[in-house]
């Protein structure tokens, strides 16, 4: 009798935590059903790439050693390393280096095996091109410092994807005084400040009491 009456209890407990679950998942639902999506005006406005993302590589032509780890990481042997031995001081010396962007699946492994962190990715996503050839990136396209949606004075960098207020339906008609979809890098900014200095507070807290421990 006691194990019915456990079962029974089991059961019900089960059944609450799946309906607690079930409203948590509608909550959010619900939150979203009354806001409109805004569209992002690219490419006068863009989003900032993740901390990680992984975009086009950037290359140290002087920090390569030619030792071609690069190559055997890659899942499709891509990058393409240019190199002859100098018979003389018997060491290899780097003619070239180019990876093809038509074909590289940016899976970072490359990036995460070379010996001398000469390769890096980058937050630059804008590779489209009319030649697919032109994808194919010499050691001197690689070298090229990346273009960042945070520095590049034309565009109106947005932290996240946002919504709408509610009852607004077109983007254009968001009156002044309500906050906008995303930040601006002025605003950007006072937040990553704002963050530092509370990081900072609870380090200082942290520090007091082993201090006083
Ligand atoms: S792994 Fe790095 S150092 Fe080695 S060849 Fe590739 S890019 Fe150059
Ligand atoms: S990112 Fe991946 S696919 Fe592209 S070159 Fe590097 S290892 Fe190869």
């Amino acid at each position: 009798m006691t194990g019915f009456f456990r079962q029974v209890a089991d059961y019900t407990q089960n059944a609450i935590s799946a309906g607690k679950y079930l409203l948590q998942g509608l909550a959010v639902t619900f939150d979203h059903m009354g806001r409109r999506p805004i569209t992002v005006q690219y490419p006068y406005e863009k989003l900032i790439p993740s901390e990680r993302y992984r975009g086009r590589i950037h290359y140290e032509f002087d920090k390569c050693i030619a030792c071609e780890v690069c190559v055997r990481v890659c899942p499709i042997n891509l990058p393409v390393v240019d190199w002859v031995m100098n018979k003389e001081t018997k060491k290899k010396e780097l003619r070239n280096y180019s990876i093809d962007f038509g074909v590289c699946i940016f899976c970072g492994n490359c990036v995460e095996y070379c010996p001398t962190n000469c390769l890096s990715m980058t937050e630059e996503y804008e590779l489209a091109s009319f030649d697919r050839h032109s994808l194919n990136f010499d050691n001197v396209a690689l070298g090229r410092l990346p273009t960042s949606v945070t520095t590049d004075p034309s565009v109106k960098p947005l932290r996240e994807l946002g919504y709408l207020p509610q009852g607004i339906m077109d983007p254009h008609e968001v009156p002044n005084k309500d906050p906008r979809a995303g930040k601006l890098p002025a605003e950007v900014l006072d937040w990553m400040k704002q963050e530092s200095s509370k990081e900072g507070e609870i380090a200082s807290i942290s520090n007091t009491k082993e201090e006083v421990n």
